[in-house]
């Protein structure tokens, strides 16, 4: 820290994203991107012509991109906002719709992000905890007067929360808005779009970063109504009117535009967890039931953090939070077939079976 620095910056704890190491050729299993390459088509869109126009600024409206997000959606495009990674579109939220006088919601073992973005804005975060199981009682936010932050499937956890209860949610305050974050919902969970011209106090976050393959172009949308939406544009207005890059703009339209690769890459997925948690449990772990990339799984034989560091040393990374009730947890990015036989293969050594 310098000198410099501000008493509200130094109070500041930053979100630690997933170690990207440099040190050697790691199994990623452990920051929830997609094992597969873009859609051809979106090789094709960032094209060398392309390239030669980054000396004029990207289209602060983006319309190209919301066009192909509400195409994709069954909605208008006023009913669209796009941001540099859903992060971005997250933080606006926090910005748009909390301020003093109303605070932020969300569970305790869910995104980490949420608490980083309240404290950043100075918003008062009511966190509630989730059941022994990890599960959502939707009970515990009925009487919240702020904005209610769901991951859904939460993040972490994998665990869906019925689209029924968020209706509850939904009615119980119309004067309430609730903002889902469907970063996972791509992976076999249900989704509150279809939900979006019945209330206008739902907002949608979708990201481009696991279900298209395209972490590193940094893209998010936002789905709501034309208000919330105008609402989430003035804060973006407000920070960086030019958020998205050219060539970022072109290849999520190009993502967005490939229905055929985007079931297939999904699908992969999903077939790959099915048989990575019926190996794991065979194996004696316990696996909460996931919708999302990834699973979050314990075994008695590797408790608080074994498995991780066991894993790190030949070769493989899944993500370990020392943090209370999930000490004992791994979660593990769903990557490729053939990456998971590897993990599996590590862990059956680890066991003694091989
Ligand atoms: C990955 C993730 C995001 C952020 O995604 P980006 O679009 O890459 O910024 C948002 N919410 C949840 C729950 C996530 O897991």
């Amino acid at each position: 820290m310098s000198r410099f620095i501000s008493k509200e910056a130094v109070r500041l704890k930053p979100y630690t994203p997933g170690e990207q190491p440099a040190d050697m050729q790691y199994i990623k299993l452990n920051t929830n991107e997609s094992p597969f390459p873009p859609a051809p088509g979106v090789v094709k869109a960032v094209s060398r012509a392309e390239i030669m126009k980054l000396n004029l600024y990207s289209d602060p409206a983006c319309a190209q991109l919301v066009e192909a997000v509400a195409k994709r959606n069954g909605l208008r495009p006023e009913q669209v906002m796009t941001g540099n990674g859903s992060d971005e579109v997250l933080s606006f939220a926090f910005r748009a719709f909390c301020g003093e006088e109303k605070g932020a919601a969300f569970p305790d073992v869910t995104y980490g992000f949420y608490k980083v973005w309240a404290a950043y804005y100075g918003i008062e975060a009511k966190i509630i905890p989730l059941k022994d199981d990890f599960t959502i009682d939707v009970n515990d936010y009925m009487d919240f007067p702020g904005a209610i932050f769901l991951a859904n499937p939460n993040a972490l956890t994998g665990v869906e929360l019925p689209v029924e209860q968020i209706r509850r949610l939904l009615d119980a305050d119309r004067d309430r808005v609730v903002i889902v974050d469907e970063a996972y919902v791509d992976f076999g969970g249900e989704s509150c779009v279809p939900l979006l011209n019945r209330y206008d106090n739902l907002l949608v976050v979708q990201t481009f970063s696991k279900s298209r393959d395209l972490a590193g172009a940094r893209l998010g949308f936002a789905m709501g109504c034309p208000e919330l939406i105008a609402d989430l544009n003035r804060m973006k207005f407000s920070f960086n009117p030019y958020n998205i890059n050219r060539l970022s703009i072109l290849a999520g339209a190009a993502s967005m535009a490939d229905e055929a690769y985007f079931q297939k890459c999904t699908a992969a997925i999903q077939e790959n967890r099915a048989r990575t948690v019926a190996e794991l449990e065979r194996l004696g772990f316990s696996v909460l039931p996931s919708k999302a990339n990834f699973i979050f799984a314990k075994s008695p034989d590797f408790p608080g953090g074994e498995l991780y560091r066991r894993l790190k040393q030949n070769g493989i990374l899944v993500r370990w939070f020392d943090e209370p009730r999930i000490r004992d947890y791994y979660r593990i990015t769903i990557g490729s077939a053939e990456q998971m036989e590897r993990l599996l293969e590590e862990i059956r050594r680890f066991l003694g079976e091989v």
